[in-house]
């Protein structure tokens, strides 16, 4: 072998800030603060910042590998912390306050943090956990002097005196880009939540992927309004790959209403938005109720969903009322996240719209970078035709190999895949689309029903605002669906209308055995549908003519 004569250099976080501090040091970072007003600042500002972030670390002395911890919005300081924690050759590990007291409890004695930057918000949550968070040496509340609330929190340290009091020069250390740069806990639907530790490596390689034209597309050009937040797989990696390539950051803070949000995509001429789905239910019903145009208001032009399946009729209210296309996207915070992103083909061109939705429903092609195979129980491979439903496996730099501590044992495959617990189908060009989770997927007379495709039909009717289906046993069928629907308010809807408006849309044997009506759903900490905690509400119920 020849070895190539190119220069070497390693993935480091440090870098994205560093090169966006001098090419696009202008741009800006923009935030709704939980003190109330918008800031602004820019990757400049970020820059020197993170550097102060640094030096107040090792005045704490938080040394190489120690685990500094944030309960936090979406929001420049947090941003700050992303590159001061990870840049110092740290871990910064983003906590889910939307996590049970006893997970967080858990997971940041698991995770042996050191320090606990937190938001005005987690005052309360933060006097009752710090005597039980058994690592933690000092807390530091992200604000500034004049909002330093009397609490119960022993000598708790003011972020703006803590980081101003530094000095902005700073020399970002040089190391291995396999140095593990960030973590985040499973949400845990089953069991504990599991730590995924990323590397700068991966971080730095996801980034690339996340700014390429056919993945997000992430540009100097956009204005990108980042609902997903950052203590959830790192926001989708969105605040590394914005200093990659100089997007204008927009930062919700805690304001996730449907009003805030759609002030601030108009207010700050917001260009790319991403979220899950029940944030832009809450934006569409703001839309709704105040008879809004979001066309002549807003200049969004997409709108990246993923974390749960985007159903069709948002992405068609998203094409017709907003005039903005929806990038449907999936992956999981075992994939930092991003795995597969739903971009049309050029033979996609002169299709329809109501061809595009069809398509625009599933997942979406794998990304460079992701390698992905379906297969049955036995895991031998299954065909890319759209109809075999099989086990989704991925591999690839940004996948993870195991959880942190060895949580879960050897989760690889013998070719190195890693299962991700989700049921899909690939078609002929490459369109993934998942049709469920393998242990919510309902097994009828020997064959599988996907709860996902009849959930995302139902959501199709003007009357219903959100549906589930699992799986409940039936004498003959072992198995058959109940579909269960939240109505919008003050509208009317009956189980034979619900059923005739599903007849057609579906396989005929797919179709709900039963429907029922209910308030609201559960959900988990990630805003998922918690079927769980459904099919225990609903242990007792019993098919009507079983
Ligand atoms: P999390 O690790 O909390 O981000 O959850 C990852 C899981 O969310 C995946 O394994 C999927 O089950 C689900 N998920 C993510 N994106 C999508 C999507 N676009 N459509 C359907 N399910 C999704």
């Amino acid at each position: 072998m020849t070895m190539g004569l190119m220069q070497d250099g390693p993935l480091l976080i440090s870098t994205l800030i560093e090169h966006a501090s001098r090419f696009h040091k202008d741009a800006e970072i923009v935030s709704r603060t939980c003190e109330g007003p918008v800031h602004r600042c820019t990757y400049g500002d970020i820059s020197r910042r993170a550097k102060q972030v640094a030096n107040a670390l090792a005045e704490l002395g938080v040394r190489p590998g120690d685990r500094v911890a944030t309960l936090a919005w979406n929001g420049y300081r947090h941003m700050e912390l992303y590159y001061g924690v990870s840049g110092s050759g740290a871990v910064l590990h983003t906590i889910n306050p939307r996590l049970f007291p006893e997970q967080i409890e858990y997971i940041a004695n698991h995770a042996e943090d050191q320090f606990l930057f937190f938001d005005l918000t987690f005052v309360p949550l933060i006097e009752k956990l710090a005597p039980l968070m058994k690592t933690v040496k000092g807390f530091v509340l992200m604000t500034d002097r004049s909002h330093m609330p009397e609490c119960a929190i022993p000598g708790l340290l003011c972020y703006e005196e803590l980081v101003g009091r530094q000095s902005s020069e700073y020399e970002w250390p040089v190391f291995d880009e396999n140095t593990a740069s960030s973590l985040c806990y499973t949400s845990g639907t089953t069991g504990n939540p599991k730590g995924v530790l990323y590397s700068h490596r991966s971080s730095v390689l996801h980034s690339f992927s996340a700014c390429s034209a056919d993945v997000l597309g992430l540009g100097a050009k956009d204005s990108a309004l980042l609902i997903v937040p950052m203590f959830h797989v790192n926001a989708w990696g969105m605040p590394y790959a914005g200093a990659m390539c100089g997007a204008r950051l927009v930062m919700p803070g805690p304001a996730l209403d449907g009003k805030s949000v759609y002030e601030l995509m108009r207010d700050e001429k917001v260009t790319l938005a991403l979220g899950v789905p029940t944030v832009w239910l809450m934006l569409f019903q703001h839309v709704d109720a105040n008879r809004l145009v979001p066309r002549d208001d807003l200049c969004v032009e997409r709108v990246v969903i993923g974390g749960s399946a985007a159903p069709r009729a948002m992405c068609e209210k998203f094409e017709t009322q907003f005039g903005a296309f929806v990038v449907h996207a999936w992956g999981m915070t075992e994939m930092s996240p991003l795995g597969t992103v739903c971009n049309l083909l050029p033979k996609h061109k002169d299709y329809s719209l109501d061809q595009r939705l069809n398509l625009q429903v599933k997942q979406g092609r794998a990304i460079y970078g992701v390698d992905m195979k379906i297969t049955d129980d036995e895991g031998n491979r299954l065909p890319h035709d759209g109809k075999a439903f099989g086990h989704l496996m991925v591999r690839g730099p940004w996948v993870t190999k195991g959880y942190l501590k060895g949580e879960g044992g050897e989760i690889l495959d013998a070719e190195g895949f890693f299962d991700t617990g989700d049921v899909a189908t690939i078609d002929p060009d490459g369109y993934m689309q998942i049709t469920d989770r393998a242990k919510d997927v309902i097994k009828s007379g020997g064959e599988w029903i996907s709860s996902i495709d009849l959930e995302n039909a139902a959501v199709g009717h003007p009357a219903v605002a959100e549906a589930a289906v699992i799986g409940v046993a039936h004498a003959k069928w072992q198995e058959r669906p109940l579909l269960i629907v939240v109505r919008k308010s003050g509208q009317e809807l009956t189980r034979e209308e619900m059923l005739g408006f599903l007849d057609g849309k579906v396989a005929r044997w797919w179709l709900p055995e039963d429907v029922v009506f209910v308030d609201d759903l559960p959900h988990t900490a990630t805003g998922k549908l918690q079927k769980m905690k459904l099919r225990e509400l609903f242990r007792d119920y019993r098919f009507p003519e079983n």
